[in-house]
């Protein structure tokens, strides 16, 4: 498919990254102004969801509401599962027993959000179907290139693709990832670090049913979260695993033969589940945190991976990607209706001003979790196992972990409280 023509008069917006965010931008505004906004979304990969089968993700209650308001939630069901409790747990690998310290959704109501489970883990594959099917409906277009090069031009940019061809837009998103080419020819800094990890995914089959329950286990080398999926398999149940490992370790564990493989995840998982199968995976993913010095320059904004990255330990990074869509659709909607530059600077920093606190406070947070509890000295361990317990009195700080805080003050965009753009 080729990029979408404006018609005379209507205004443009290209997408470089056909990434999860990107694809609910281009529907949110696509849905918003029809004809008056022509949106193309350019991938090297087109539009094509296999790139994320084996993937699930743990969906908060505001990317659900969003995906509720895009009209898509009920296409999902059968690939969404209710996190309905959550079990947090520190301990060495050896050690007999492993001590609960923190627990959401179990015993009250308050953990939920709006009477709604907090979370869903949802699989990635069946989500970017479903969301490039509804911005094909919506009319947004699909070009299957990389871009090489942004150029602004007085009002307008323009994207230099792979294939030689150039398009033209009021404002490119650069949705490219945490390695976001775009990003640095723009000369836009980047503050962060490589970890010392890798994080392991896999679909793990078993024979007992989770009961829609998420694990956390924190494990010296990293955390080690089950985390529940819709029944089905060859055992009737399963669970995707996030396996945070030492990258130096890594290898070895994964370098054995499957039932091997599999041996090691069962020293880990230590639930009651019942025989246990490998579905999917395991596949490896590097691990590193990251913050963009500015989310915009001339014509072009960040979005998802290519402005923050973050650690897995509390499944918050398409969600913070997912918060960047809404609300830079937000703040372009509010330009388009005024008949304003929809790629202006005004819309530019006003969605910094939404986007960039949060995404700081996330990367640190979750960098400070990560060195807490990815270690094994005493000191530490007592400190630790001491905060859980009171986090776990403290409403207002478990409303932090699951991804809801911002919400609760009010500050989320408004597609992710539910409401229209
Ligand atoms: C182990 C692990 C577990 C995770 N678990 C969770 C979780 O439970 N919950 C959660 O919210 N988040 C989670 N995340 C984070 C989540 O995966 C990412 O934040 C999210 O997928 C980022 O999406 P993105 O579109 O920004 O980037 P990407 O998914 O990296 O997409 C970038 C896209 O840009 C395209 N591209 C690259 N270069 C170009 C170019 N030059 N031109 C055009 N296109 C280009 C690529 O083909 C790709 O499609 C996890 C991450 C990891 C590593």
């Amino acid at each position: 498919m080729t990029a979408e023509t404006p018609r005379p008069g209507s205004r443009a917006l290209l997408i470089a990254g056909g990434g999860l965010p990107s694809l609910a931008l281009a529907l949110a505004l696509k849905q918003a102004h029809g004809p008056a906004l022509a949106v193309t979304v350019v991938d090297p990969s087109g539009a094509d969801s296999a790139r994320h089968r084996g993937r699930a993700y743990a969906l908060a209650a505001g990317g659900r509401r969003m995906l509720d308001r895009l009209g898509i939630w009920d296409r999902l069901t059968d690939a969404a599962e209710p996190i309905t409790a959550m079990v947090i747990s520190d301990s060495r690998l050896a050690d007999p027993v492993r001590p609960v310290f923190l627990t959401f959704g179990q015993e009250a109501d308050d953990d939920r959000i709006d009477g709604a489970p907090f979370a869903h883990m949802i699989e990635a594959e069946a989500l970017a179907a479903v969301l490039a099917a509804a911005c094909r409906d919506a009319g947004v277009a699909f070009v299957t290139a990389g871009v090489v090069r942004a150029t602004p031009e007085g009002p307008a940019i323009q994207a230099q693709l792979t294939t030689g061809e150039r398009l033209r837009g009021d404002l490119l998103v650069a949705a490219d990832g945490a390695r976001s080419r775009l990003r640095e020819a723009a000369r836009i800094g980047w503050v962060g670090w490589s970890y010392p990890q890798v994080g392991i995914v896999a679909t793990i089959g078993h024979a007992r049913p989770h009961e829609g329950r998420a694990f956390e286990h924190f494990l010296p080398s990293g955390p080690f979260a089950i985390l529940p999926l819709r029944d089905g398999g060859a055992l009737g149940h399963r669970s995707s695993i996030v396996w945070t490992e030492r990258a130096d370790a890594a290898e070895a564990l994964l370098s054995g033969a499957p039932d091997e493989v599999l041996g090691e995840i069962e020293r880990r998982f230590t639930l009651d589940l019942g025989v246990l199968a490998l579905e999917h995976g395991p596949s490896r993913h590097p691990l590193a945190v990251g913050l963009a010095r500015r989310f915009h320059a001339d014509r072009l904004a960040l979005l998802g991976d290519a402005a923050h990255l973050i650690h897995p330990i509390a499944g918050q990074g398409l969600n913070l990607g997912l918060a960047d869509a809404a609300a830079l659709a937000e703040a372009m909607t509010g330009a388009l209706r005024l008949g304003l530059d929809p790629g202006g600077p005004e819309v530019l920093r006003d969605y910094e001003r939404a986007r960039r606190f949060d995404s700081f406070a996330m990367a640190a947070t979750t960098d400070g979790l990560n060195r807490l509890f990815s270690n094994d000295a005493l000191p530490l361990r007592l400190a630790r196992d001491l905060g859980l317990g009171i986090v776990d009195r403290l409403p207002g700080l478990k409303r932090f972990f699951i991804g809801e805080a911002a919400a609760a003050r009010g500050t989320r965009p408004r597609l992710m409280r539910g409401e229209a753009l």
